[in-house]
């Protein structure tokens, strides 16, 4: 099976590169985006398996972003990637939204990252 297709969208330019090396050296089609509206495009484009998402950058916001691709096309597996903390209200508010996973940042396993875009993938 393929590897799965993978859209990146956050604000942070070094966690933007560390994602894309990883992904890219490992044989996964990564595309990367630092705004939430050129993230939007880039799906429209690429239709992604997985979508890696930041919640909290300029100009949109990655809970809008959310439901911006969802109500446009359910079917790619949004994981939400980001260091926003509020005790969890948060996390089961964008998985009540139809996020697929949320992963604290920073990320304290990339392998675990790895294994959750597979999953997703196949889900
Ligand atoms: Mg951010």
């Amino acid at each position: 099976m393929a590897k799965p297709r993978i859209v990146a969208i956050d604000d942070e330019a070094e966690f933007i590169d560390m994602i894309q090396n990883y992904f890219g050296l490992r044989g996964y089609d990564i595309a990367v985006a630092i705004r939430g509206t050129k993230g939007i495009e880039l799906v429209k484009e690429k239709k992604p398996d997985v979508v890696l998402m930041d919640l909290k950058m300029p100009g949109i916001d990655g809970d809008e972003v959310l439901s911006l691709l969802k109500s446009m096309d359910p079917s790619p597996k949004v994981i939400f990637v980001t260091a926003y903390d509020d005790g969890g209200k948060t996390k089961a508010r964008l998985l009540k939204m139809g996020a697929y996973a949320y992963f604290d940042k920073p990320i304290s396993s990339l392998r675990d990252l790895e294994e959750a875009v597979n999953k997703a993938a196949q889900a």
